[in-house]
């Protein structure tokens, strides 16, 4: 062990602190805990928790409320390797010893309501060593060094709190070969959509079991399976909601501009995947469709990119955690690579979520394009009106084709 420890008879800072040397007090209880083999192994806390501090890795992955939390993770290494529950981890995790609600009240709650961040929602710092002891236990304590190699090996440092977040959810998928983004939602921890994309495009499977909630004290639980996602009217809320295009960008019709049923943008909403909207291109539809008004804003012009469409959620807002997309299904040259989203409480306002990326027959496999295809949100959004923008894909077979939207609805989980 290349560190010292001074016992001081006035330590400067509390009981014990970090730093080379590391300090603490001049008691026979400080002095025996760390020299006696059996107390290193079997209660020492503090020792290793000061060696964690010296060891804490704060501008790369680091990120906030994590101060008196993962200088343990020494600790919680040797309390496996010894095979006993460290007291502050248990207190943790059932909120006993002041460290309320604990970490497992904590992750009962709707993942709405959970924020890493937010003190009185995960009020001490124990319980935040949960999580570490749940991906050690399930994933191997090797995920340690590998984080700690990469953090070393890094070439710059993280610019802020988002940045260490982002790393630290990506080594955490690197190494378990999941993307683990729900894990992190489940903790109150949320990645940025670039690190999302970053980790979709190595292409792990998604997480697939509810890892946040196995406890590390007993070691049982977190192999349910998660909940499939709830579709708003099973998928056809235009069929069974009311939901209804409010406004597109063009309508195709029949070649002489009449109404034609296949390429009405309510097809959209229809839970159909093999009915489409389709864009104007020889015959742009504007008037009266036979079952009600053309949500084409009245336009017969073939314009081209880029195209918006607006959904109004029926009368009432809907709260939702995730869209889907669904390619069009016959045909493989004309799919989107990316869509941008946004919404809105009152149709005029709008709030921009992202742009998310897409995959397409080109950028990955016919089967990956044609299957439904989930964007999941950081957070669940509430809304009555949402827009969904696309730019030109990069497949164009000619100039003036026109593209055809998917198939889209919204989903929920878990709210
Ligand atoms: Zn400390």
């Amino acid at each position: 062990m290349p560190w010292r420890i001074v016992f001081d008879i006035q330590p400067s800072v509390g009981a014990m602190h970090s730093g080379d040397p590391i300090v603490a007090g001049q008691t026979s209880g400080y002095f025996y805990q760390a020299v006696t083999i059996g107390q290193l192994e079997q209660s020492n806390w503090g020792v290793f928790h000061e060696i964690g501090h010296n060891m804490q890795m704060h501008s790369t992955w680091t990120f906030s409320n994590n101060g008196e939390v993962t200088c343990n993770l020494f600790s919680l290494k040797k309390s496996s390797i010894y095979n006993y529950i460290p007291g502050p981890l248990n207190d943790g995790w059932y909120g006993t010893g002041g460290q309320t609600p604990g970490a497992a009240s904590f992750l009962a709650l709707d993942s709405s309501a959970k924020d890493w961040s937010v003190l009185t929602n995960l009020g001490q710092f124990y319980p935040r060593m949960a999580i570490y002891a749940q991906i050690f236990e399930k994933y191997g304590y090797g995920f340690m060094t590998y984080l700690a190699t990469a953090a070393r090996n890094a070439r710059f440092t993280s610019i802020d709190n988002q940045s260490k977040i982002d790393f630290f959810y990506e080594r955490l998928s690197e190494y378990t070969q999941t993307d683990m983004y729900r894990f992190m939602r489940e903790w109150g921890l949320k990645v940025s959509q670039t690190s999302r994309n970053a980790v979709a495009a190595k292409g792990y499977r998604k997480l697939m079991t509810n890892v946040w909630m196995y406890n590390p004290i007993t070691n049982t639980g977190g192999d349910q399976p998660l909940a499939p996602r709830v579709q708003f009217g099973n998928g056809a809320p235009g069929t069974s909601l009311g939901w209804t295009v409010s406004s597109i960008t063009n309508v195709r019709g029949g070649t002489n501009g009449t109404y034609n049923a296949s390429y009405d943008a309510k097809n959209l909403l229809d839970g159909d995947i093999n009915t489409i909207w389709h864009s104007c291109f020889n015959g742009c539809y504007s008037g009266i469709s036979s079952t009600g008004t053309a949500p084409n804003n009245g336009s017969t012009s073939a314009a081209l990119y880029p195209f918006n469409a607006v959904v109004k959620t029926g009368n009432a807002p809907v709260k939702a955690d995730g869209f889907y997309i669904v390619q069009r299904q016959n045909g493989n040259s004309n799919h989107m690579d990316a869509i941008t989203i946004a919404i809105s409480a009152d149709g005029n306002s709008w709030n921009t979520l992202g742009t998310f990326p897409l995959k397409t027959a080109a950028n990955s496999s016919s089967t990956e394009a044609l299957t439904k295809q989930f964007i999941d949100l950081p957070a669940p959004v509430t809304f009555q009106y949402f827009r969904f923008t696309w730019n030109v894909p990069r497949v164009r077979p000619t100039a003036t084709e026109t593209r055809h939207l998917p198939k889209w609805a919204l989903f929920i989980i878990n709210i």
